[in-house]
């Protein structure tokens, strides 16, 4: 692995490993988004003059607004996803950074990744080759619309919220497939997970949460 990759001081394995210690004791359970977590380096995703941060439990600016989310979100949502054994194909609204969809890359056999904004696609796409990612496919559109060419997916995950669930990425859930991902207005967002059945779409919803709008259209 290049240096760059494995990182050194405040990027190196070590401080990678206690953040993941930190995440056990925060309640994250599942061990192999614990092992995903310990493997991906965080820093690769954000710019250099962050990298010293990329490994505290915050979320980081990534430009045109937007940030990568918090290391601890994103166990949570991975681990909701996947708690009813693994999952094959997953569908991302929002690669922002790219760092959750190589996060998933690392537990599923496929992941489907949309971001509106052509300049972080862009920057995504490199990092995910210089990880050597192949099992990752992107697409820059509104994810409003979810991605119908590849659909059903068995896994949907959204990193941006809509004010409601939008109804066209329920209809591109396989049977027995789970959607997680924020709702609501900023200060009033909720995660929600949704199981859709043969006969209908199960809701929990689960703790509050503060993400990006998903907004509407292309940059
Ligand atoms: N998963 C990202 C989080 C990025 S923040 C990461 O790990 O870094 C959410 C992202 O959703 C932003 O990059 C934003 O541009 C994108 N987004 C917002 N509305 C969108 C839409 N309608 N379609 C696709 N992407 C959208």
């Amino acid at each position: 692995m290049s240096s760059r990759l494995q990182g050194i001081g405040m990027t190196s394995q070590r401080t990678r490993n206690r953040l993941v210690e930190r995440l056990m004791r925060e309640g994250i359970r599942s061990q192999a988004v614990l092992e995903a977590m310990r493997e991906i380096p965080r820093h690769i995703f954000v710019d250099e003059a962050l990298a010293s941060r990329a490994y505290e439990d915050t979320a980081l600016p990534i430009g045109h607004g937007q940030t990568i989310s918090q290391p601890y979100i994103v166990a949570r949502m991975t681990e909701i996803l996947l708690r009813d054994g693994p999952l094959r194909r997953v569908l991302e609204i929002g690669t922002g950074s790219g760092y959750q969809a190589a996060v998933l890359a690392r537990l599923v056999e496929e992941v489907f990744t949309v971001e509106r904004v052509g300049a972080l696609q862009r920057k995504a796409r490199r990092r995910f080759r210089e990880l050597g990612l192949r099992n990752i496919r992107l697409r820059h559109c509104d994810g409003m619309e979810g991605w119908r060419g590849y659909a059903p997916f068995d896994g949907i995950m959204a990193t941006a919220a809509p004010p409601e669930l939008p109804l066209a990425l329920l209809e591109q859930l396989a049977v027995g497939g789970r959607l997680v991902m924020p709702v609501g207005r900023p200060g009033a967002q909720r995660l929600v997970l949704i199981t859709r059945t043969a006969e209908a779409c199960e809701q929990e919803v689960l703790e509050t949460v503060s993400f990006v709008p998903l907004v509407a259209g292309e940059a």
